[in-house]
């Protein structure tokens, strides 16, 4: 076994091992030969202590102008800017997507930083009229305490920046508990917070199992709100265990369509299709698992599509000749490879792909399904690999109803020239997110980003919205009359 790194927990400023005094290890799930480090397996007391550490560094934090620390987060930025090739590589490694995909996560990450360090100077509550004479009104921005982020592998510094910067910024401490398959990517996220200059025990992150350091967070008396980025069912299980008293921000899985109308540019379409559906190995949140096709070009763009895929490049994401990198783990693997049987089983027609390459890593081979339904559970469920379905609509509104007719509502797309066409599916698509002639993926850090139905608990990251999330906006009366004023009554 090659010798690896061991990485520690970072708790009150301090990087330290577990109390469990128990490792695991990671490694690259493009060639599954090479480990790259050992990693702690954190319990409920490393969660104790961090929430304890966090706690004691909010009374001096939240004191700190939001300026200040706005400038602490640009000098992130600036770090981030300066080991962007390094981290993109050390994030290819752990979790596979190509080099072009892990450059833009961490740009991702610079973005949100710069964000969130001007919205130091904002933080805006708003001020308004009184009924009353003598009287003024407005609302302020106040943090809420300690709060836990906990996060998935598929955008290993992104995401944790999102939600970390905002949480930061807004005066919060935190107990960051990253995925157990990005414990490296988390670590250097917070080496970087660390060096930029956040003060000690304001950050402190936990690694180790869900189950174990995620529920201890979740249920912790003393944490004010939890952040979570993950699956459907971990975040149901999170609403169950939080309690009362906590501000819960769930953002989960979906099954993303794109809708190709008669009338659109299709070699557009088709690139969309094929970034949406196989960019991060079809791992994203928002990736196109479904393809809604007008019935009078459906045949032709079916074609298209399936002949663009079987040229898809599989490999290493450090290959610059690699289009798909592998799938995130085993588990992962193991679920598409039945997903594949579940759709055939259906009566689905496997055009390409559906198979695993015979290759050192959780690799698999980019595949379209043709004749699907709506009743299918390929149509229905989130597959998370790359496997996209393509279904037939008659019309707009078939197509809109198709795309509607799922649980979940993160991004949608639509390709079309005609504006009747575009406004309509702007109005009617029941998605947080919807596209007009691009793919389901391409979020910008400066925008809203969020599910509806059961791809989101109605709080949005990132945007102006990350900030409703991680403050308490408190209403404030001045009355200056020198006399009982009441409202609704002293109102002559
Ligand atoms: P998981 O839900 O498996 O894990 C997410 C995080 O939750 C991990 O840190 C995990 O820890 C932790 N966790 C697991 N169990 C618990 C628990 N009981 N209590 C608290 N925390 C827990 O998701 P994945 O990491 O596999 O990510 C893929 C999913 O994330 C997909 O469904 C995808 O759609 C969704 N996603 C949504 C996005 C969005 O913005 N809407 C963006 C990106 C992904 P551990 O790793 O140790 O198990």
């Amino acid at each position: 076994m090659p010798k690896s790194a061991t990485y520690k927990l970072y708790i009150d400023g301090r990087w330290i091992p577990s109390e469990s005094r128990e490792t695991y290890s990671r490694v690259n799930p493009a060639n599954y030969n090479e480990i790259l480090g050992r990693f702690q397996q954190g319990n409920a007391k490393d969660v104790d202590k961090a929430v304890d550490a966090a706690e004691e560094s909010f009374e001096k934090w939240r004191e700190v102008p939001p300026p200040k620390r706005g400038e602490i987060l640009l000098r992130a930025a600036q770090l981030l800017r300066q080991q962007k090739e390094e981290l993109a590589r050390i994030m290819t490694k752990e979790m596979g997507k190509v080099l072009t995909e892990t450059r833009a996560d961490v740009q991702e990450a610079i973005d949100t930083c710069e964000l969130m360090a001007g919205e130091g100077r904002r933080l805006f509550g708003r001020t308004t009229t009184s009924e009353l004479r003598d009287k003024f009104a407005m609302t302020v921005r106040l943090p809420l305490g300690v709060v836990a982020c906990i996060t998935p592998w598929n955008f290993p510094i992104a995401i944790p920046a999102w939600k970390l910067t905002a949480a930061l910024i807004c005066g919060n401490t935190v107990v960051f508990k990253p995925s157990s398959d990005t414990p490296i990517c988390a670590t250097k996220f917070v080496e970087i917070l660390e060096k930029a200059g956040v003060p000690k025990g304001v950050v402190n992150l936990v690694t180790g199992p869900g189950s174990i350091v995620g529920t201890r967070l979740v249920k912790h008396k003393k944490i004010r709100a939890v952040s979570f980025t993950g699956h459907r069912d971990t975040g149901a299980q999170i609403l169950k265990d939080a309690g009362v008293g906590k501000k819960i921000g769930l953002e989960m899985g979906s099954k993303n369509p794109i809708i190709i109308m008669d009338d659109a540019d299709l070699k557009l379409g088709l690139d969309g299709v094929i970034w949406g559906a196989f960019g991060t190995c079809g791992q994203r949140c928002t990736a196109a698992s479904r393809v809604i096709i007008h019935k009078k070009v459906r045949q032709k763009f079916e074609r298209m599509v399936i002949e663009r895929t079987k040229k898809l490049k599989l490999g290493s994401g450090l290959n610059p000749k690699t289009d798909v990198g592998p799938l995130v783990n085993k588990t992962a693997q193991d679920k598409v490879t039945g997903y594949i049987e579940i759709g055939k089983d259906e009566g689905a027609k496997l055009c390409c792909g559906g198979k695993v390459p015979k290759l050192k890593g959780w690799f698999f081979e980019p595949t379209i399904f043709t004749n699907t339904s709506s009743d299918m559970r390929i149509f229905q469920e989130e597959i998370f690999g790359p496997v996209t379905s393509l279904t037939e609509a008659k019309n707009l509104d078939d197509a809109i109803d198709l795309a509607n007719a799922v649980e979940y509502g993160l991004s949608s797309s639509i390709y079309t020239n005609n504006i009747r066409n575009m406004m309509q599916a702007i109005k009617y698509l029941e998605y947080g997110i919807t596209y007009i002639n691009s793919s389901t993926i391409g979020a910008e850090v400066h925008l809203p980003f969020g599910g509806i139905k059961s791809s989101g608990s109605g709080w949005q990251e990132v945007g102006w919205t990350a900030i409703n999330f991680f403050t308490d906006e408190k209403t404030v009366f001045i009355d200056y009359s020198g006399k009982l004023q009441r409202a609704q009554i002293d109102i002559e």
